[in-house]
């Protein structure tokens, strides 16, 4: 039985290590703190394929959209995914950029179709139309938005209780061990030595972290994203919704979780962030612009997540170049693609499959 060791339980590592379970692998999860608290547990959450150019990156997310769709099958409910759709608008300046968008997707066969303002009120009658405008607008039947946490413990839950992988909280993992060009384990902070005959690294922005050989380091560009949380408000906003003013989805018991892209190029990695901040309370302005029905309310939250973004904003997933026995998983979009990902790292490291769809996604690109 092949033994692998997975780094990291985030989406990726929880979806990667139910899959080589399932296939037949003697896996063990090496978590450093507990199952999400990595940027898994703050991440706007979208599953999308939206402007994810070039066509295989782009149908790699929609690999991940189906597979999500999927798993309703496999696990007969799946209450960490929300479905019905996302909703889309921009500022004027953007109007072009935007009919871009949607036509690109309808060539690539993407479910994307634009809706009329009477449209966009009956599927979200809380919405002010008035910031709409004579924007145009459109619907994305096909997304959704995903509870990664949720996700990431069902996906534990099913490999540890059905297939017999263990998971092992607060181990950090420091180094990997080596014999030769071998990789045949690692080796945790506090001295602990794990045997393994694969060695997969699913620890997101910190992969470099597990690994003291700089040889052996992705090439990785992190971005910040500010996420902002009403508490509880009288919203019925039920999708994902972009629009020219805000972007917000909900998140549980009349939450919502508010985004705005140009916030992000505000804030560094390092930042300290406070629900008094004025990017804080400019967002909130902002919802209330949408949703005047939500009244004078204070942001409940807000976190600042790290975006794990591979050094040329692609997914590096495979086998590292110069070395035997271990095998990198880090992607932006990573809600998105991680159920099918897991799929393609259990068929490469278990069954020896080799998945066309990654062709393009080598970590061995960064190594010529
Ligand atoms: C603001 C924001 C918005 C986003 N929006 C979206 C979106 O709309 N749609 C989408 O699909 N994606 C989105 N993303 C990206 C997505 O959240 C990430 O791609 C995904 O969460 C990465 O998951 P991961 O499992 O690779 O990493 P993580 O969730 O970071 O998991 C890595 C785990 O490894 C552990 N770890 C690290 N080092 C070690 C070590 N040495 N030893 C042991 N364990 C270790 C960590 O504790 C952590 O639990 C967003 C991200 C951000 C920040």
């Amino acid at each position: 039985m092949t033994k692998v060791i997975v780094i990291g339980a985030g989406v990726v590592g929880a979806s990667s290590a139910y899959r080589l379970a399932q296939a037949g692998a003697e896996v063990l999860v090496l978590e450093a703190i507990r199952p999400g608290s990595g940027t898994s547990g703050i991440s706007y959450a979208w599953t999308n394929a939206h402007r994810k150019p070039p066509f295989p990156y782009h149908q790699l997310n929609v690999n991940g959209m189906k597979t999500h769709a999927a798993l309703r099958d496999e696990f007969g409910t799946t209450p960490w995914w929300h479905g019905g759709g996302s909703l889309e608008w921009t500022e004027p300046e953007r109007h072009q950029s935007f009919r871009e968008n949607v036509q690109q997707l309808q060539a690539w066969g993407y479910a994307a179709e634009y809706v009329s303002p009477a449209q966009v009120a009956g599927l979200e009658p809380d919405i002010d139309l008035a910031v709409l405008g004579d924007s145009p607008a459109a619907f994305f039947p096909d997304e959704g938005w995903c509870d990664p946490v949720v996700y990431i413990h069902a996906m534990l839950s099913a490999a540890t209780h059905r297939h017999g992988a263990k998971l092992v909280l607060g181990a950090r993992v420091a180094d990997l061990t080596m014999q030769g060009d071998r990789v045949t384990g690692v080796r945790l902070a506090d001295g602990t030595v794990h045997r393994a005959d694969m060695v997969v690294n699913c620890g997101g922005r910190w992969t470099n972290d597990a690994v003291r050989e700089a040889g052996l380091h992705l090439p990785l560009a992190p971005t910040p994203g500010l996420l902002v949380f009403t508490p509880p408000v009288a919203c019925g906003l039920s999708r994902v919704l972009h629009t020219s003013v805000v972007n917000a989805r909900p998140d549980g018991a009349g939450r919502l979780m508010l985004h705005w892209d140009p916030t992000d190029l505000t804030v560094q990695l390092d930042s300290k962030v406070s629900v008094d901040m004025p990017q804080v309370v400019d967002l909130m302005r902002r919802a209330r612009q949408v949703f005047p029905g939500i009244g004078d309310v204070s942001a409940e939250a807000v976190r600042l997540g790290i975006r794990p973004i591979p050094g040329d904003g692609l997914t590096a997933v495979g086998p590292m170049p110069r070395v035997n026995g271990y095998y990198v998983a880090v992607t932006h979009s990573g809600v998105t693609m991680s159920p099918f990902l897991g799929l393609c790292v259990a068929d490469e490291v278990v069954r020896g499959v080799v998945r066309p769809e990654l062709a393009d996604f080598r970590p061995a690109r960064f190594f010529n």
